[in-house]
């Protein structure tokens, strides 16, 4: 059987048979990032006079994406500047997603030799300055000669406290569906990545990480996914860790200027948060007016994931969202 027979959905169903064994693997394949129990690490506190010791509070999160050139970016339309700055940004969408702040990142680059030292200067311009905006310190990483292509790998680091993270797997039916942004610009813009416009899917990534944040605080989410691989692609990749349903409704869904409805269900690259929200705490999220779109619900398993389109019709949806190997 070859790669592009199963795709890499497929292909990443097939790693993920390997059960976690470890009592402090929390979350192993198969969420945004993995969730770690730092064992037996205590933390000091000081009162007053007195040194109270504590259990750790907060889970460890690890996350990794890798970009290729040709596959994710081309070098004549994407700065190493830009590129540098979106391997960190597409990270810090994962960790986000997980309720939690990104601490420390480890950096792996794969150069032809006939590169630019400039060209990596830029690259790592790029890095550090978000880097700096988040406080991220990068800790390490790998240098390797690549024959012909760039590639950049960055394994990033979090943190979340035990009581707000955020998973796939928790969401119920009746729950409402809500995201923040628009959909399929990218896909519209031929993912094109310009660090400085300012509809930049990326720039929305670091945003997302404040609404992420707000919304873990508020307790009002029962699940959460970035939709790096798009809308219905998130929404079902929420189903299946879930064991639910959901109807996404054509209608409601925030449309990026000069996206088609195909980009809008499909297209990915857009970094924004898609989440699950009880009904009894809606009025809570709108109140904290982060201008989120409330697009669909969670229903029972039975149904499948389905969209609704504007004369109430219930209509399949593709398997949906860039797949590798396809
Ligand atoms: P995301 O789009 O949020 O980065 P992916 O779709 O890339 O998530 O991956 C889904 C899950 O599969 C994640 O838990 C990821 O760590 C895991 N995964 C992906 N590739 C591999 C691999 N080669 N080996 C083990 N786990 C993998
Ligand atoms: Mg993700």
């Amino acid at each position: 059987v070859k790669l592009s027979q199963i795709g890499e959905f497929g292909l990443i169903d097939l790693i993920a048979k390997h059960e976690s064994t470890r009592p402090d693997t929390i979350v192993g394949i198969g969420d945004d990032a993995a969730v770690l129990q730092i064992r037996n690490s205590k933390y000091e506190i000081r009162n007053k006079s007195k040194i109270l010791k504590s259990k750790s509070k907060t889970y460890l999160l690890i996350t990794t994406d890798t970009l290729v050139e040709n596959v994710h970016f081309k070098l004549k339309k994407t700065s190493f500047y830009d590129l540098g700055y979106k391997a960190l940004a597409i990270n810090i969408s994962d960790i986000s997603a997980m309720g939690g702040w990104p601490t420390h990142a480890l950096v792996t680059i794969g150069v032809p030799k006939t590169l630019s030292v400039k060209a990596i200067d830029e690259l790592y311009k790029g890095i550090n300055a978000l880097a700096r905006k988040h406080k991220i310190d990068i800790i390490g990483g790998d240098t390797v000669s690549s024959p012909r292509e760039v590639i950049i790998s960055i394994t990033l680091l979090g943190e979340v406290e035990k009581e707000n993270l955020l998973l796939r797997s928790t969401a119920k039916a009746g729950d409402f569906i809500c995201v923040t942004g628009a959909f399929g610009g990218p896909a519209a813009a031929n993912y094109e990545f310009r660090m400085y416009e300012p509809a930049c899917r990326q720039a929305g990534a670091e945003l997302r990480n404040i609404y992420s944040r707000k919304i873990t605080k508020a307790h009002v989410a029962t699940s959460m996914i970035d939709s790096s691989d798009g809308l219905v692609r998130s929404v079902l990749e929420i189903c299946r860790a879930s064991k639910v349903g959901a109807r996404i409704y054509e209608d409601n869904v925030p449309i990026s200027s000069g996206a088609t409805l195909d980009q809008v269900l499909y297209g990915g690259e857009e970094y924004e948060l898609v989440f699950s929200v009880p009904a009894d705490k809606l009025a809570k999220l709108l109140s904290l007016k982060l201008g989120i779109s409330i697009v669909g619900e969670i229903v029972g398993r039975k149904t499948g994931v389905k969209l609704v389109d504007r004369n109430g019709k219930l209509k399949s949806l593709k398997s949906g969202g860039y797949e590798h190997f396809k």
